[in-house]
């Protein structure tokens, strides 16, 4: 199998270079991901179980943030749960939040309806891509990230009638090649996990991951300091950013 086909290398290395310096000057931003909201559904792994978060512990978290300009809402996964719990707890605080869709997934028994997407998407929530079949984007070949990049978020497209530019990587797994894949299919943004706040600007944008077994004081943490080691993060995306542009 053939990689490094998606990584582009050409464009003016000075301008590039203050895009990358003003990437790192722009504003932090806390952005929190959830995996479904409410009762376990028998048809999540359970992996995906350690993710899915009680319906009070939800709305806490929300409440904490509500108001909070450097603080993101996302949703991965496609659970049904963004539709029945998440969109009217959000409404009704006047919020919005990005949704990540798995196109196969949809109109599956537990996950998004065709309906509700529409639903979401017409509610002023963002719809994403997280793929066709939840798999790593990582180590696929060429068709295979067409299947996952463009036959999928064309499929969104479609049923919301917008266009889908923005991606979330599933497991939060990336490498150069799938970053490479991803603006080469003209993403606007890609939206990882890698646990460290993002910067507003920035094409790779950072994401914490709820779990089932945080607190509300651990959550207040994640949206108030910067862990350490992501520097090291921060850097080690600058160097692939660098290496892209
Ligand atoms: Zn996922």
């Amino acid at each position: 199998m053939k990689h490094g086909g998606f990584i582009p290398r050409t464009g003016d290395e000075r301008a590039s270079g203050d895009r990358v310096k003003a990437h790192f000057v722009n504003r932090t931003l806390f952005i929190l991901n959830f995996h479904g909201v409410g009762r376990s559904s028998t048809t999540v792994t359970s992996t995906e179980q350690r993710f899915r978060v009680d319906v009070s512990f939800f709305e806490d978290i929300i409440d904490l943030v509500r108001g909070r300009g450097d603080v993101q809402l996302t949703f991965d996964d496609s659970n049904e749960s963004d539709h029945e719990i998440a969109l009217p707890t959000l409404l009704a605080r006047h919020m919005t939040a990005k949704i990540f869709v798995v196109a196969h997934r949809i109109g599956q028994r537990n996950y998004l309806s065709e309906a509700q997407l529409k639903t979401l998407a017409s509610a002023g929530m963002s719809i994403g891509c997280h793929g066709m079949h939840h798999r790593p984007w990582t180590g696929l070949s060429e068709q295979e990230l067409h299947t996952e990049l463009v036959d999928a978020k064309n499929r969104l497209a479609e049923i919301i009638d917008q266009p889908v530019d923005e991606a979330a990587c599933p497991f939060g797994a990336y490498d150069r090649r799938v970053l490479g894949a991803v603006r080469h299919y003209g993403y606007r943004r890609i939206y990882t996990t890698d646990e460290c706040p993002a910067f507003t600007d920035s094409w790779i944008q950072p994401r914490f991951s709820i779990k089932r077994s945080h607190d509300l004081s651990q959550v207040e943490k994640l949206v108030t300091q910067v862990p350490k080691g992501c520097r090291k993060l921060w850097w080690a995306v600058k160097m692939k950013w660098r290496a892209m542009i």
